[in-house]
């Protein structure tokens, strides 16, 4: 066919934050909500984009902020309420291995799962000041990436006609994002590469990086792939409280 993909987006939990992690020396000292996506794709392949937060009491114990679920926000609920068994899911592909992005691993267990190399080997030894965001079993953590089996990406790659992964450093250092082709033109799913619609627009790094410098020309590489960037944690992506369909040409 014309290997045209549709993009799901689900609300898997809310948080809110304080804003300068979102917008770098922004707002420092304002609240912002955000929502914790699972991206759901459809194509010729079943694919899933993050995992997501398997247990929230770890936001409060070990990342010390506050996040809540519903019962409609459970991931295996969300994939429910759009009708896929996460048994039916051929491929997981995560932007990195931040706790909030890499916890449902094993929703997926006849998956095939993507990371970047470098997001692999910096997650096992990373800074100590960043061992609780990875969960790193260097800080003794269970990391919902630990018994997983990766295909190790390294830079862009295709995953398949019309689906691509697209290095996007800086936030991490092997963050990636994905370019998904669509009735409606290139989407790029960004990860936390670009985190809010604000970021992009004006032109502010993610206030939570390794490399301010890098993380900046990331956003900027990724808005020259994108006719439409997808940013990983912003409301304005959820206009209702249902799953929220991008690029498709039939909504749910
Ligand atoms: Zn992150």
């Amino acid at each position: 066919m014309d290997n045209l993909w549709r993009i799901v987006a689900l609300d898997t939990g809310t948080s809110v934050i304080e804003k300068s992690i979102i917008t770098y020396l922004t707002d420092i000292g304002h609240p912002i909500t955000i929502p914790r996506i699972m991206w759901y794709l459809e194509g010729s392949r079943r694919v899933i984009v993050d995992t997501s937060v398997r247990d929230i009491q770890v936001a409060t114990d070990i990342i010390g902020e506050n996040l809540t679920r519903t019962p409609e926000q459970e991931p295996w609920r969300a994939l429910q309420r759009i009708g896929v068994d996460p048994l039916t899911i051929d491929i997981v592909i995560l932007t990195h291995l931040h706790w909030d992005h890499s916890g449902n691993n094993g929703m997926f267990p006849n998956a095939r799962f993507i990371v970047q190399r470098d997001e692999l080997q910096y997650a096992y030894a990373p800074s100590p000041f960043f061992e609780a965001a990875f969960l790193s079993p260097q800080g003794g953590y269970h990391s919902g990436f630990r018994t997983t089996r990766f295909y190790l990406a390294e830079g862009d790659e295709e995953v398949l006609p019309g689906l691509s992964v697209v290095k996007a450093a800086g936030h991490t250092p092997g963050s990636q994002a994905v370019r998904v082709k669509t009735a409606k033109g290139y989407y790029v799913i960004a990860g936390d590469a670009i985190f809010t619609y604000e970021n992009l627009q004006k032109d502010i790094p993610p206030g939570f990086h390794v490399d301010v410098d890098q993380a900046l020309r990331s956003m900027h590489k990724l808005a020259n792939l994108a006719d439409e960037i997808l940013p990983s944690h912003d409301y304005a992506l959820f206009p209702t409280p249902e799953p929220q369909e991008f690029g498709g040409q039939r909504t749910i």
